[in-house]
């Protein structure tokens, strides 16, 4: 557990519906993506408040209004999130493209801890290097647990009746992206299909298939709270 001063078992989730307001991310003429995610997000919640009611869900942004990266960031910090989930769709200059991404942080800065035998040598005399290397930890605890949390949503996926036709295109990715990326807790951003697919985005608009979506990852987080109760 990341934060130790939390009671037993609580477990507090940051949904973060991706852009909104003048922001509408990616869009090919009715298909826009800071809509579809805002939908996708409410069912998300609605399904986990009803199977999961141990869980505290936090959303970023329950309107079409344009929040800005570093308040998202900041919500799940104030929160205390155990888990930040941020739902995107794609695009891309290709049509033929389609399929969901998972993605976790790249850690520009990589774990002096992993990649240096002098650092708990150097520890006992600096407390900054302490620092270092407690924040280190806390990054290779992330990024595994996000790995995790991705390979989870993954496999949820490829159990779907909508996933399973299409599981070979799902994919687990590492990017930057600002919210995954400084949020110090276990953070996932979901690519849940492309605009720029018109077979992909005539489905993403549809209640049914947001709904389906959406309880794949009630499942995958469900699946991950149960194993950090562990
Ligand atoms: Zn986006």
């Amino acid at each position: 557990m990341l934060f130790a001063s939390l009671p037993l078992f609580a477990f507090n989730l940051v949904i973060d519906p991706g852009h909104g307001g003048s922001d509408r991310g990616a869009y090919r003429g009715s298909f826009v993506e800071s809509e579809i995610v805002l939908k996708i997000a409410d069912k998300l919640k609605i399904e986990l408040q009803e199977k999961a009611p141990a869980i505290n869900i936090f959303v970023t942004r329950e309107d079409q209004r344009f929040i800005p990266l570093k308040d998202r960031v900041q919500l799940a910090h104030d929160k205390q999130a155990d888990l930040f989930l941020s739902l995107h769709a794609n695009s891309s200059t290709s049509a033929q493209v389609s399929g969901m991404e998972y993605y976790f942080s790249a850690q520009k800065n990589a774990p002096v801890f992993l990649k240096s035998k002098q650092s708990a040598e150097v520890a006992q005399n600096s407390p900054a290097i302490v620092e270092a290397i407690r924040n280190d930890l806390i990054d290779f605890g992330k990024t595994k647990q996000s790995l995790e949390f991705s390979k989870r949503i993954q496999t949820a996926w490829a159990q779907n009746e909508f996933g399973r036709k299409r599981s070979h295109t799902s994919k687990i990715r590492r990017a930057p992206f600002y919210v995954i990326e400084n949020t110090r807790m276990p953070s996932v951003l979901v690519e849940v299909g492309f605009i720029s697919n018109q077979r992909e985005a005539r489905k993403l608009i549809t209640d049914e298939y947001q709904t389906e979506l959406a309880h794949a990852l009630t499942e995958a987080i469900v699946d991950f709270k149960e194993k950090s109760d562990k």
